[in-house]
């Protein structure tokens, strides 16, 4: 179609944002791109903000450095495309530790999201099944298969394995239980090797030889001065207009495009445009699809989501491990589900004054009760619950906060992928100027959310006749 053309991205979390950059970059120059948020600020689950004089994350913390199938992640492409690259730092201390049994025990290296490989390695933290995991003749996946992480982990190595492992390390992620979390969603890579593998153990050693990292390579990156400078670059390279408090609440189709309704009802602004990448949670997606394709909202609007709330304190000169953090399994029946020690685990927040800043992340799937607890309560339980998990009392915080994210974190149950593929060859049978684009859809990693919005912008440049490249 004829330039210029008219794209709208809807949400300005990390997805939107790359969808922007990526129409930018490769729509045809003079290409109007709006992105319309509807809160303050953009970036959505990536918050940088500030305690104790001193920037921390609030929301998403890190990204991982390499893609799961092997190269760098759509992170490191991006950041680099920002100019940012020189600002990437890692972390200086990477192990971590699970509180099991009222202690803290080094969490064993060498796993898949705590599927291990090596029976023997994690023998310090759980004993496996030793005869469950047996060569049936088969692959343990049907080619179109998928199951809960926590249903093919018990069957093959045995509840602990599950209980005092992979739990907690998924719990870290997605603040949902392994029992529920879809394997082709959460795992890809176990995904891919367990439907040539006829055990699970060979199936981890296949994902991991797969994709074989160099010795000493990173595995996460953040950004020195915070996520925020992600943000902030992103939405300027693309040029874009951003439209903030800008909420859209009806999308219409118009046969030429689409007709957003705007604003609030009593300063509604209608805005017509050439095609929509639509890059918000599930919920208001499904809300915003409903009147486009119902089936597509059904389909989209039936995932579930955990809320949970940081809590981050600094606290003057405490005694703490040379740990990045631990993760607590849900059998140990803590509040915190999972902790990081900033200033041990990231070099670049150090402080001369030994303040050290601690966060917690509590809050699980099925237990938003806990949740509604004050603030202050909050912050007191994790201040009790770390000095017990550390085993000493902790001093008293000069601050503390609490970022509460209810409904944030979706919960993939199994078939995932395979609903997200119905629903979007629908709407692209049907509305191709339309592209989903987020964590609702492609996983919930920081990566992951950017290559979907990149891919979503693809597609808009292919349905409008560009060439996208
Ligand atoms: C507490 C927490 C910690 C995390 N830590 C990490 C981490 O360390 N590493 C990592 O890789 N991932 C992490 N994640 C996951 C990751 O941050 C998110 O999955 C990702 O940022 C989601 O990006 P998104 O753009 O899909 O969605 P969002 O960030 O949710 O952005 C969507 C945006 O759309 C806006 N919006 C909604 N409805 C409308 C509407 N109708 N009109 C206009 N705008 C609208 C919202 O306000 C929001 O800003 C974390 C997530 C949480 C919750």
């Amino acid at each position: 179609m004829a330039a210029p053309w008219r794209v709208a991205v809807v949400g300005g979390g990390i997805a939107g944002l790359a969808a922007a950059v990526r129409l930018r970059d490769r729509a045809p120059a003079g290409t109007e791109i709006t992105v319309y948020e509807q809160s303050g600020a953009l970036g959505g689950k990536l918050r940088t903000g500030e305690l104790a004089g001193q920037a921390v994350e609030f929301g998403a913390e890190s990204f991982l450095m390499r893609d799961p199938a092997g190269g760098e992640s759509a992170a490191v492409a991006l950041v680099r495309r920002l100019g940012l690259a020189d600002r990437v730092v890692h972390p200086t201390v990477g192990q971590a530790a699970l509180a099991v049994d009222g202690g803290l025990r080094p969490i064993p290296g060498g796993t898949l999201v705590g599927v291990p490989g090596d029976l023997a390695a994690v023998a310090t933290v759980a004993r496996p099944a030793t005869d469950a995991d047996r060569d049936a003749g088969r692959p343990l996946l049907g080619p179109d298969d998928d199951v809960a992480v926590g249903a093919l982990v018990r069957a093959r190595l045995g509840d602990e394995v599950v209980d005092r492992l992979v739990d907690p390390m998924l719990g870290g992620v997605y603040a949902g239980r392994a029992d529920n979390l879809s394997l082709n969603t959460t795992m890809p890579a176990l995904a891919r090797a367990a439907r040539v593998e006829h055990t699970l153990v060979g199936a981890v050693r296949a994902a991991q030889a797969a994709a074989p990292r160099a010795p000493g390579a990173p595995v996460f990156g953040t950004l020195a001065g915070g996520l925020g400078t992600l943000v902030e670059a992103a939405a300027t390279a693309s040029g874009a207009t951003i439209r903030r408090d800008a909420a859209v609440r009806e999308l219409i189709p118009t046969g030429a495009g689409w007709r957003l309704t705007v604003g609030p009802t009593r300063d509604v602004e209608h805005v017509d445009v050439d095609a929509v990448v639509l890059a918000v949670p599930a919920r208001p997606a499904a809300r915003l699809l409903a009147g486009v394709a119902p089936e597509v909202a059904a389909a989209v609007g039936g995932l579930d989501y955990a809320s949970v709330a940081l809590v981050t304190l600094a606290l003057p000169e405490p005694a703490l491990p040379a740990l990045s953090g631990f993760l607590v399994p849900a059998t140990e029946g803590l509040l915190i589900k999972a902790s990081t020690f900033f200033t041990t685990k990231w070099g670049h927040l150090r402080r001369p004054d030994g303040l050290a800043l601690v966060r917690a992340s509590v809050g699980r799937y099925g237990d938003e009760a806990q949740l509604q607890r004050p603030d202050e309560d909050l912050a007191a339980t994790v201040h009790r619950e770390l000095s017990a998990v550390l085993g000493t009392p902790l001093p008293a915080p000069v601050a503390a906060h609490v970022q509460r994210w209810g409904g944030s974190l979706p919960q993939y149950a199994p078939g995932h992928l395979d609903r997200v593929a119905s629903a979007r060859a629908a709407l692209r049978a049907g509305h191709p100027t339309l592209a989903l684009a987020g964590a609702a859809y492609d996983g919930v990693g920081i990566p992951v959310c950017v290559r979907s919005g990149a891919t979503a912008a693809d597609e808009i440049i292919t349905a409008l006749g560009g060439s996208g490249t």
